[in-house]
């Protein structure tokens, strides 16, 4: 077998590890990643993040031609679907995204391994792929993501009892489409196949949806996505799913079974250690299978980090970004560090829902008292003019210092608004900062600047 020697080599190149193998090109390491999928890019660009942005995007224009226009005056003769040509664009965006990660490896100088990283030893991981190989390094970082996981009495098939995987690429609408979770990825693949006209039923084991999420705006959420006809059934606990002959058959507590064609099961991920061989360096998981690090992304053994889906926390791409830069700019300067409190979050649901910060409800349970204030769109100047009247920002300041500690919007572009919040967490701002801060008129980004005003009862235009 060929043994070759870097300063760094990354396991997984997903959003996590590719830009951490980038930054450490950057700092001077020599850096090599190794993948084992055909692409670069990981779950996000392969078959997470890009494709469902893409699929959501253009199953919004389909839905606007058929029922939106008319009310800016603009008529459409009869409009049709072509699915097999939405899937192409969805293709064409991965395959162009993926292709782009290849070119900045180039660009940087980072060798890449195609092939399953298995670590073989401390500072050392044998590559099973066409060409074996065994590397050498001082320092090793694994990014391996995560992986899709059904539910005990649930066998993915592939096929009609699926995962977001597949749901990525129904070569035909269904009729009827069971989720299994009302987290992000049941409302987000659901409203794709809502707008092309599938029935959709939603079961959620817990008495709301999207747990962990500001419960008032997840209320309102709710309550938008029910008006497209979402089908709700909540504290519905599933229990099983099969295929009977034609169709499928899904076993909800509380519920009558539900006939349906296909099903999804959206029940969370699992962290990916599968063919690591963790336990030739003596690495263990913790009960969720995940690999412990410490503030760093320091594994228990000398020279092995790991940041991403893989160890705790969100599975958002940008946090595993955020870590991979931390983490080997840590090992290259001694400095690097990720500040939890301010990674949003967002839902790209039609109004988008977004995130950062505490939520009420840990407010709450961690006894902080603080102000509350609510601006909604419909008062709005742009949000009127572009008829995008539904959904509020809210912004939650500490009482006594006014620090802005958490910031929710549902509405249009709420993914993009939450930017701003972001960057206010982050320098530590208050709600006077934002609320003193000139914002463009007319743009969505002043019902911010209107809840700031609101934390303090002087919202202008409400
Ligand atoms: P991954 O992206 O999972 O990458 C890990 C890589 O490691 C993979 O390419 C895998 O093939 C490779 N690998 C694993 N084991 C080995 C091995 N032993 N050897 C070699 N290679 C290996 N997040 C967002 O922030 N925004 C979104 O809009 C969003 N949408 C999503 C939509 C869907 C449908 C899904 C499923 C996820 C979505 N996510 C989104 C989550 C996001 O994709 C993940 O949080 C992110 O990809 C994690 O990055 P990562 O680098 O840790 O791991
Ligand atoms: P999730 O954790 O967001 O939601 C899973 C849902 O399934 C929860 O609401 C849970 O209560 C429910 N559930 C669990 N067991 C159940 C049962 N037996 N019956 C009924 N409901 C049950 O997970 P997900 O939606 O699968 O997404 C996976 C990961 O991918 C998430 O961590 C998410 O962060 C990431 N993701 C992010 C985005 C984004 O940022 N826009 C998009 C898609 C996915």
């Amino acid at each position: 077998m060929e043994e070759r020697q870097h300063d760094l080599v990354v396991i997984g190149a997903g959003p996590g590890g590719y830009v951490a193998a980038i930054r450490a090109a950057q700092l001077g390491l020599d850096t090599a990643c190794i993948e084992k999928a055909s692409a670069l890019g990981g779950t996000c660009l392969r078959v997470g993040c890009i494709p469902s942005k893409a699929l959501l995007e253009a199953s919004h224009k389909y839905q606007e031609a058929v029922t939106g226009l008319k009310k800016y005056g603009v008529l459409v003769g009869e409009v049709s679907l072509d699915l097999a040509r939405m899937m192409k664009h969805k293709d064409k965006t991965v395959t162009t995204l993926t292709r782009g990660v290849a070119g900045l490896f180039k660009k940087n100088g980072i060798t890449g391994y195609k092939g399953l990283g298995r670590l073989a030893g401390p500072g050392v991981v044998e590559v099973d792929g066409d060409t074996p190989m065994r590397l050498k390094a001082k320092h090793i970082l694994i990014a391996t993501g995560s992986e899709v996981t059904s539910l005990p009495g649930i066998e993915l098939d592939g096929d009609r009892i699926g995962t977001s995987t597949e749901a990525l690429s129904y070569p035909e609408v269904p009729q009827h489409l069971v989720m299994i979770g009302a987290g992000v990825i049941g409302l987000e693949l659901g409203s794709v196949w809502r707008r092309l006209g599938a029935r959709v039923t939603v079961l959620e084991y817990q008495d709301r949806i999207l747990p962990g999420m500001d419960a008032e705006t997840a209320k309102l959420a709710q309550r938008m996505l029910k008006k497209q006809g979402l089908e709700f059934h909540l504290g519905a606990r599933v229990t099983g799913a099969r295929v009977e002959g034609d169709s499928c058959v899904v076993e909800a507590e509380g519920l009558e079974p539900i006939q349906c064609d296909l099903v999804l099961v959206a029940v969370g991920r699992k962290p990916n250690t599968e063919g690591l061989a963790l336990e030739a360096v003596g690495l263990e998981t913790d009960s969720r299978g995940r690999i412990a690090v410490d503030e760093h992304y320091a594994t228990a053994v000398p020279g092995i980090y790991a940041i991403g889906d893989v160890i705790a926390g969100p599975m958002l791409a940008h946090k595993a970004e955020e870590e991979g830069i931390a983490c080997v700019e840590r090992i290259v300067t001694g400095y690097g560090h990720v500040n939890y409190d301010a990674i949003p979050s967002v839902v790209y649901t039609h109004p988008e829902i977004a995130s950062v910060g505490k939520t009420e409800e840990e407010l709450k349970e961690a006894g902080v008292a603080y102000n509350k204030g609510v601006f909604p769109f419909i008062a709005n100047g742009r949000a009127k003019a572009v008829g995008e009247t539904e959904g509020q920002a809210k912004i939650l300041a500490d009482a006594t210092t006014d620090r802005v500690l958490g910031v929710h919007v549902i509405g249009a572009h709420a993914g993009d608004l939450i930017a701003e919040a972001a960057v206010a967490i982050e320098f530590g701002a208050s709600s006077e900062d934002i609320a003193r801060s000139s914002h463009a008129h007319p743009t969505l980004a002043e019902a911010l600047k209107e809840a700031a005003f609101a934390v303090d009862d002087r919202a202008i235009h409400s």
